[in-house]
């Protein structure tokens, strides 16, 4: 299987090709030419797998020049029963007939994004093997929160890789601060970035494609890759979890092979429903898609009326993994459901760059509209939502979870749809320790350890241990930098 590119279809590369180089050189983004497509026998030997093995039958479909035995080797040693506390690192919590919560955060760093970088650094460095033998990746992430610590952690002393991740200084929470400037690893590097999530993400995707830099970089034996979702090999692996809640849930009796389900996303840059899409689009059967977002509200406005605008206040919210005013994933999707029309998403990128606004043509609209519902809460509404599920049901859910659990009852009593629904729950509780405790009613005090203790006294859930074991570690990254001396800081921490 080849891939080309949202922007340029003359553009046919080999999986290891994509995710070596994550982003195409005319900005676009790498799409597979065809998806696999899995009919009821398919997802019915699905049924009695492990994750992994599933895990190894999506991978095999689609990254078309690796071997067997590679793949083999990437899944098991990503997804090892001891990084995610068990064989199903994806398990089903049942909140009731009707919903259940897809927990994607038991892995390393306590967040979804576990589920793809534990395994990107092992395709990475295979691809590596094969296009550019003689080359070390140099990975840069700007991260809202979680990708950033998720990153450094899937990376740290892989051979053949180095990682710097720039995070907004006031974006992100205490202990996701302090899970990323304790990082340990000889090939990793953290620095501060004096703006928002979007001005590191854009100064990322500038440097990126910036000749000079490349040439440096070159030089010194290395050269750019990303971590970010807009890799392919990021977002491949997270396909695998929707085919695996189905197959649990038709094991487990919930449903019927066959029955379609809803599937609700907490989202930010579309990385995470965007998997779910192309899961559909191989046979995965669902409904409805519920995209749900916090006040940054441009993804809600866009589904439901093909107007793209970023031209608007950047709010910080309860919920920052998802505090994001350009999706990057949503070219995708564009380009999913424009009928693969190259031409068409080049066009609406350039719009967006050039104006910050885009709109899609009508069939386009339309064809989006049927797929996705959208909607968003305010950071009230989460909170509320964290105290009635605590409350009602005795479960504990973070912020983003709750946004997604809030908008999911909206689009709900709205439409009456009764489908078996799955909302992502995408973060462990106790990475927003202070958020979780207001919004149940306590007084946070003292740092992120003293609050995530109070939580643990007052709902009796305990505290994930990699969060605990970050209480002893001592602060190696103290550096921060305006947006304009990020290239500078690229060129320090990599040691050109
Ligand atoms: C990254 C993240 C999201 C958003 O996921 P996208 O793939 O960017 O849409 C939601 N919740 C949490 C906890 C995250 O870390």
């Amino acid at each position: 299987m080849l891939y080309t590119c949202t922007r340029d279809h003359n553009e046919h590369i080999t999986a290891s090709e994509a995710i070596c180089r994550g982003i195409s050189p005319s900005g676009g983004l790498y799409v597979p030419e065809s998806l696999p497509h899995y009919g009821a026998d398919t997802l019915a030997a699905m049924v009695p797998m492990s994750y992994r093995q599933r895990a190894k039958k999506v991978l095999g479909d689609f990254l078309g020049d690796f071997t067997a035995d590679e793949i083999d080797a990437c899944v098991e040693n990503a997804y090892r029963d001891e990084k995610f506390g068990g064989s199903n690192p994806t398990p089903l919590h049942k909140l009731d007939d009707g919903t259940y919560m897809l927990e994607l955060w038991h892995g390393p760093t306590c967040a979804f994004k576990d589920m793809a970088l534990q395994i990107l650094p092992h395709l990475l460095s295979c691809s590596m093997k094969r296009v550019h033998p003689d080359r070390t990746a140099v990975i840069l992430v700007a991260t809202s929160g979680d990708t950033g610590k998720a990153a450094l952690e899937g990376f740290r002393d892989v051979p053949g890789t180095k990682v710097l991740v720039f995070y907004p200084c006031d974006g992100v929470s205490d202990m996701q601060k302090r899970q990323m400037v304790t990082q340990e690893g000889k090939n990793v590097g953290v620095c501060a970035i004096e703006g928002n999530f979007d001005d590191a993400q854009t100064a990322v995707k500038t440097i990126f494609t910036d000749d000079g830099m490349k040439r440096e970089l070159a030089e010194n034996g290395m050269m750019f890759s990303s971590a970010n979702s807009i890799n392919w090999g990021r977002l491949l692996p997270q396909i695998v979890y929707y085919f695996s809640a189905y197959c649990d849930m038709v094991a487990s009796g919930a449903i019927t092979m066959g029955d379609d389900i809803n599937v609700v996303v907490p989202t930010g840059n579309f990385g995470n429903i965007l998997a779910a899409y192309y899961a559909s689009q191989m046979g995965l059967p669902v409904h409805k898609f519920v995209c749900a977002s916090n006040a940054n509200n441009v993804l809600t406005d866009f589904l439901n009326t093909g107007v793209y605008d970023k031209r608007r206040p950047f709010h910080c919210t309860t919920s920052p993994s998802m505090d994001i005013l350009v999706s990057s994933n949503l070219e995708r999707l564009l380009y999913q459901m424009s009928g693969c029309d190259d031409e068409k998403v080049k066009a609406w990128m350039h719009d967006l760059a050039a104006n910050g606004v885009y709109t899609v043509d009508d069939k386009t609209r339309e064809a989006i509209e049927k797929a996705f519902a959208a909607g968003w809460c305010s950071d009230e509404d989460a909170a509320h939502m964290i105290a009635r599920l605590e409350n009602e049901k005795g479960y504990l859910c973070d912020t983003h979870t709750a946004v997604a659990a809030s908008v999911y009852e909206a689009y709900r009593a709205k439409t009456g749809d009764t489908h078996k629904t799955v909302i992502a729950s995408t973060a462990s509780a106790y990475k927003f320790p202070q958020s979780v405790l207001e919004a149940l009613g306590e007084k946070p005090e003292g740092d992120g350890f003293a609050m995530a203790e109070t939580l643990c006294e007052k709902t009796g859930e305990p505290m994930p241990a990699p969060l605990k074991a970050l209480q002893d570690k001592p602060v190696r990254f103290t550096e921060s930098c305006a947006v304009s001396g990020m290239k500078e800081a690229v060129r320090r921490l990599s040691g050109v």
